[in-house]
């Protein structure tokens, strides 16, 4: 489906539709900056650069690159210092979207959040138990 948008980069009116998520310009400018990218990680010397590294070596943003490595058109297999920030922290991570000691942290506070529920369970079935043995000698 298209429509008219502001383009998220510059602003600009666009059709925007399932492949476009930028204007022409900011899509040809993304491309070239794709091209540096790819040629760069790709020479050997560069396999094992860090994002520090690929930003400094190429002048594109480090935003970018991680929306390249979120679309997976950069492979992070071949890359093993490259990586995304973690959904919740912003921890460089190569995997899902969390990094291990959030996705810890969330099991933690879901189990509490388990427990406490049950500890609610078993006060109203209490108070039910309760109610009903009061009835019952009243
Ligand atoms: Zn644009
Ligand atoms: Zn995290």
């Amino acid at each position: 489906m298209s429509q008219l948008d502001n383009c998220p980069n510059c602003d600009q009116i666009y059709i925007r539709n399932a492949f476009r998520e930028v204007c022409e310009n900011c899509y040809k400018q993304e491309e070239n900056d794709f091209q540096r990218v790819y040629k760069f990680i790709r020479q050997r010397q560069n396999r094992t650069a860090t994002m520090d590294q690929v930003v400094e070596g190429t002048g594109v943003s480090e935003n970018l690159i991680i929306k390249f490595i979120r679309k997976k058109r950069i492979q992070l297999a071949q890359f093993p210092h490259l990586g995304y920030p973690c959904d919740r922290c912003g921890t460089l991570i190569r995997e899902e979207k969390l990094c291990s000691a959030c996705k810890k942290d969330i099991q933690t506070q879901l189990s509490k959040l388990d427990r406490e529920e049950e500890r609610q369970r078993a006060l109203h079935d209490q108070a039910i138990t309760y109610h009903v043995v009061n009835k019952k000698f009243k």
